[in-house]
This record gives structure tokens, C-alpha cells and sequence, in this order.
């Protein structure tokens, strides 16, 4: 018997999902036909000579394939205050920021109450399906959440990231109300615009009410690390706040400081019992356990990017449950994780079939298929035609296509994800990696998935010296000839140099892809670089990355960063404190 949870009945949920699983292809063609019918007075979708047609094979005969950039003019008409139906029959009225840690740069996308529905379907199912497996009493949640600037465009629209629309949203303060997922700290603490204060009094809220907590959560994993690396420098700073009842002078925003301070009473012994345990604690292993014990599991995504966030994860969790959140972006939701049991690593998602029309490119073997991606202009070689939800492959590989109910028509995420199986008629996902190539030199090819192993491989032997991998990130450097791949580390206390030059070695022997090892033997790549980076690094690329307007819930480190991203380069480059050659291929 499902728990009920009062305003929520996940009995009822499951059952529609399932419905809606079990007929995924008809559920698909209605879907698509919804789109194009509150859609189809848009001027894009008018001058694609649909003619008012709405089923998948007129659709797939009129509407290109497109990427973010060839929507870009029209999505700055929308944001320009152009009020025609450009993209959607309806006005868009909010615009969302995507990270831009992915692309460089952030990317406009179009905003709008359908996708607000969606966002609150999405949490209401996989919320169904983690209660069903890990019920929470009545409590709050520890949530590190924080919202981004928000600035008008020049037509007049909302812009901000995607996750502070969401927590704008009405709809998004009922969701958390109706399954138990509110958050301990006041708006005002989500919605200052200086994350360092916001985290301080997350943690400090968290505290106050730690009987209360039921699972901490973020949007993506990192955002809980960075809350616990902070909490390991400021938690005699949080327990004297609490002992006293006074917040701390770091606290300088007046709305904050108000907001936080009626939460807060002297408490001397809720103050000795957080100092006592702090100070038991071994490496700050289990902190969260130990500090929130009615905490039933931990939440957040932590596949593709955030894994190598992970082993760090579990550190602070201990024997606590780690489940992994759903699959989206800015443009639109894809999956829930109806599986909360399975460990992260090998989460998958499963495709609502009712929030958007998605197909799927296939891919070939994943060399071959990013080389005829980068001749494709030259010998006029043409991609595989995208398959339709229900028709993709198990253990095959494929891009992703989303039409979204906010103007997003055949669009390329650009996201591989592997099929795992199915539920019922609809797929379940595995994340895989962006599809675009992040290094590359000569004729090798390597993505983030591979820079992840080669690190994972090479962090093997920092760990016999208790040293960990911080973060990381890479560059291609062609300034060299012949040019090679740089690997930045920072790492959480020195390391002897002799096993920095095994670590290198390591990374070099990692690439496993056949360009790379082939042009490596012929020298037509050089010996990798391994660059050391001083304490605080990528916290210093973070704060670049806020200045721009990214919000810390949806922050990703660049995993690798290009020429034209002269600003992280600059900083990365001016951190160095060591370098090392490989010295494998001699
Ligand atoms: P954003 O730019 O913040 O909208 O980020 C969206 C991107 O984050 C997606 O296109 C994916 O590359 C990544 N992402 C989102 N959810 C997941 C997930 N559950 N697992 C792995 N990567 C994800």
C-alpha cells in the first residue's frame, strides 16, 4: 500500500503513468497533434507549408532538424518584444538562461506555462515512485537551491535561468507543498542574489530544523558537495550562530538577514550537540546522516557531468541512499527516474510521453559516427533519419530530438543517451554524454565520457596518497606543434611529484580511442599535460560563470574549455602551480 500523502495521491499517479506508458506511440501521435494545433498559427511553423497537418510523417517531411543556433533570430524577435506568434500561438512571456557551462555561452530558450506543467508532472512522478520506495514523513527538505538574476529583455520578457522560472512559479510552491518537499529556508534566502550568503543560512536552516529534514536535495549533485566543502570551513561559525541565536555579520543582505534571524533562537544545546558530533566525525564521513537523522535519502541529479562528483557524495552520505534525479533542460523535460532504487550510476530515465514529441538519431559506433558528423559538408554524406519514440533499440545509442509545447520544433538537444529497456511502450534512457567532441587534435576523438574514465583511471593512484581530484577540466593546446591535450586538476592537498608523473602517464594511456593512441605512437599528438591548479580554481570558474547570470542549481564545470573561452582559459592558466609531461609513448 502506497503511503498517501496529504494533496497528493501517488497511487493515482502511477496508474496514469502507467496508462500513459502503455500507449506511448498513441499518446505520442496526440501529443504532437496538441503541438501543432496550439501552435500552428506560429509564423515558423507557417512558412514550414504544413497546411494545418499534424501527423509524424508530415511533420517529419516539412520541419528541419535544427539546432539552437538556427533558432536564434527568432527567439530574439520573441525576447525583442515582438508579440506575433513567432515560435508558439501563444505569447511567450519568460525567456530561460541555459547554464552556458556546456556551450560557453548561455543560450536563450522560450519559457512558458506548459513548461511549467511539465516540470510539475515530471516531480510528481518520480516523486511517486521514490515515496513508494522510501517514504518521508511529514518535514521539510534541505534544499541548496539558488536562483540567478533576473533581468527584462529589451521587449520587456523575464530572463533568467530555467530553475529560477520554475521557483517563481505558483504552481512550483504548491508541487512542494503537495509532496513534502519544502524547503527549510525562507524564500529570501533562495532568492538573494549572493549564493555564498544564501548558502551559509541554506546550512544554517538545515540545522534548525534538522529533526525535521526528511532528504536533502539540488538540482545537479555538485551543489550538494559545494554546501558540504562549505560546511567543513564554516560549521563553528553556524553553531556559534545558533548557540547565540545571533546571525552571522557575513549575513550583509537586509532581506536575508531579517528573514533568517525570526528563525532563529539561542540554543546552546542543539549548538553542543552539532559541535559534538562535528568533531566525532572522521574526515566529515556520514556528516549528513549524522547531523540530519530522520534524512531518508539524499537527491539530485548525478548522472553524466556530476558522477565524478559521486565517490565525494557518498562520503558525506554514508550508508544514506543516493537516488538520482530526472533528465531535462532549459528547452524542455525528457524523463523520470521511476527506478530510485538503482544506484546512480546506472540511473535511467523514462520518457513521459505526453510533455513533448521526441525522436532519436541513431548513432553508429561512436567513433565513426562523430567522424562523419565533422566530413559530412565534404563528401555530402547524410546523418541516419531520426527514429520515433517507440521504435529505437535496446543498447543502442542516439541523439536526442525534442518539439516542445514552447516553440522547440525537431531541436537537437544535443545530448547521446543509450536506450536500457522499456517500461511498458516507452523508453528508458541512459544519459551518455553531449554529443559534441571536446577533444580533439588530429584524427582522434574524445568526449566527456572519455576525459571522465581517463580521470577516474588516473585519480586511482592519488588515492592510495589520501589526495582527491577536486575538479577538472582540459584545453587543447595547438600552440605546440605538434598539439596535445592539457588536463587541469586541482586537487585537495599536495601530492609527491613522482605520482603526479604516474598520474599523467596514466591519463595519456587512458584515451583508449584509436586516434588518439595511433597519433600518439607517431607523434602526431604530443605527451599530455597534466597542469596543477592552486586551492580554489574552480570555485573562482564558478563565480565567472554567476557574474554571467548561471545559477549555482544548474551549474556545470566546463569539462572543456576552448580558445574562446579566454576568460575560464585565464584563469585556469593563471593557477598553474605545476605542469608535467607524460611520458608514456616514449
Ligand atoms: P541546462 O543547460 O542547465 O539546461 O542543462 C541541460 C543539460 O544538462 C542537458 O542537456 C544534459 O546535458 C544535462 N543533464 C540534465 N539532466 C541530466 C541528467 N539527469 N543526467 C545527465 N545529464 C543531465
Amino acid at each position: 500500500m502506497l503511503e498517501k500523502v496529504k494533496g497528493f495521491n501517488g497511487d493515482r499517479v502511477i496508474e496514469e503513468f502507467e496508462a500513459l506508458t502503455k500507449e506511448a506511440e498513441r499518446v505520442q501521435r496526440e501529443t504532437l497533434q496538441r503541438i501543432l494545433e496550439e501552435n500552428g498559427a506560429a509564423e515558423y511553423l507557417q512558412n514550414l507549408g504544413l497546411g494545418g497537418k499534424t501527423d509524424p510523417d508530415s511533420f517529419k517531411a516539412c520541419v528541419p532538424l535544427v539546432t539552437h543556433k538556427d533558432l536564434e533570430p527568432y527567439i530574439q524577435k520573441i525576447a525583442d518584444g515582438d508579440a506575433l506568434p513567432i515560435l508558439t500561438g501563444r505569447p511567450i512571456k519568460s525567456i530561460s538562461l541555459s547554464s552556458g557551462t556546456t556551450q560557453g555561452k548561455p543560450k536563450l530558450v522560450p519559457f512558458n506555462e506548459e513548461l511549467e506543467q511539465s516540470t510539475m508532472e515530471i516531480y510528481r512522478t518520480s516523486f511517486a515512485f521514490r515515496n513508494r520506495a522510501h517514504p518521508i514523513g511529514n518535514g521539510k527538505a534541505l534544499q541548496f537551491i539558488y536562483s540567478s538574476k533576473q533581468f527584462r529583455t529589451k521587449g520587456g520578457l523575464l530572463a533568467t535561468t530555467a530553475t529560477t522560472n520554475v521557483y517563481l512559479s505558483q504552481a512550483y510552491k504548491n508541487t512542494m507543498k503537495d509532496i513534502q518537499s519544502q524547503c527549510c529556508s525562507p524564500e529570501e534566502v533562495i532568492f538573494s542574489l549572493d549564493y555564498n550568503q544564501s548558502l551559509y543560512c541554506h546550512l544554517l536552516c538545515g540545522l534548525i530544523c534538522s529533526e525535521e529534514v526528511q532528504f536533502v536535495f539540488s538540482t545537479f549533485a555538485h551543489s550538494i558537495v559545494h554546501a558540504f566543502r562549505t560546511f567543513e570551513l564554516v560549521w563553528e561559525d553556524l553553531c556559534c550562530d545558533i548557540r547565540e541565536g545571533v546571525l552571522s555579520s557575513r549575513i550583509t543582505i537586509p532581506s536575508i538577514r531579517s528573514a533568517v534571524s525570526k528563525l532563529l533562537r539561542p540554543n546552546p544545546q542543539l549548538a553542543d550537540t552539532i559541535y559534538s558530533k562535528c568533531v566525532s566525525l572522521s574526515s566529515w564521513y556520514g556528516v549528513i546522516p549524522e547531523l540530519w537523522p530522520n534524512a531518508k535519502y539524499v537527491y539530485g541529479i548525478m548522472t553524466g557531468s556530476m558522477e565524478p562528483y559521486l565517490s565525494k557524495l557518498r562520503h558525506y552520505a554514508a550508508n544514506l541512499p543516493l537516488m538520482s534525479a530526472d533528465y531535462g533542460s532549459s528547452e524542455g523535460w525528457i524523463g523520470a527516474n521511476i527506478d530510485p532504487e538503482e544506484p546512480p550510476e546506472s540511473a535511467t530515465f523514462t520518457i513521459l510521453p505526453n510533455i513533448g514529441y521526441f525522436e532519436f538519431i541513431p548513432l553508429k559506433e561512436r567513433g565513426q559516427e562523430q567522424k562523419v558528423e565533422n566530413c559530412a559538408s565534404i563528401i555530402g554524406h547524410r546523418e541516419p533519419e531520426p527514429i520515433g519514440l517507440t521504435e529505437v533499440n535496446v543498447g543502442e545509442e542516439y541523439e536526442v530530438i525534442i518539439t516542445t509545447f514552447a516553440g522547440l520544433y525537431r531541436y537537437r538537444l544535443g545530448d547521446v543517451v543509450k536506450i536500457a529497456g522499456f517500461h511498458n511502450s516507452t523508453p528508458k534512457l541512459q544519459f551518455v554524454h553531449r554529443r559534441n567532441l571536446i577533444l580533439t587534435v588530429n584524427i582522434d576523438k574524445n568526449t566527456e565520457k572519455d576525459l571522465q574514465l581517463a580521470v577516474e583511471e588516473a585519480s586511482k593512484l592519488l588515492a592510495v596518497e589520501k589526495v582527491e581530484v577536486l575538479d577538472f577540466t582540459s584545453h587543447v593546446d595547438m600552440s605546440t606543434d605538434p598539439g596535445h591535450y592539457v588536463i587541469f586538476w586541482e586537487l585537495s592537498s599536495n601530492a609527491r611529484e613522482e605520482v603526479l608523473s604516474n598520474c599523467c602517464d596514466c591519463l595519456d594511456r587512458a584515451f583508449i580511442d584509436a586516434g588518439y593512441v595511433g597519433s600518439r605512437k607517431v607523434r602526431a599528438i604530443g605527451p599530455l599535460e597534466l597542469r596543477i591548479v592552486n586551492s580554489g580554481t574552480f570555485h573562482k570558474i564558478l563565480e565567472h560563470y554567476v557574474s554571467l547570470g548561471a545559477a549555482l542549481s544548474q551549474f556545470k564545470t566546463p569539462r572543456c574549455v576552448g580558445l574562446s573561452n579566454c576568460s575560464v582559459l585565464q584563469i585556469l592558466n593563471s593557477s598553474v602551480l605545476k605542469s608535467i609531461f607524460s611520458n608514456a609513448y616514449c
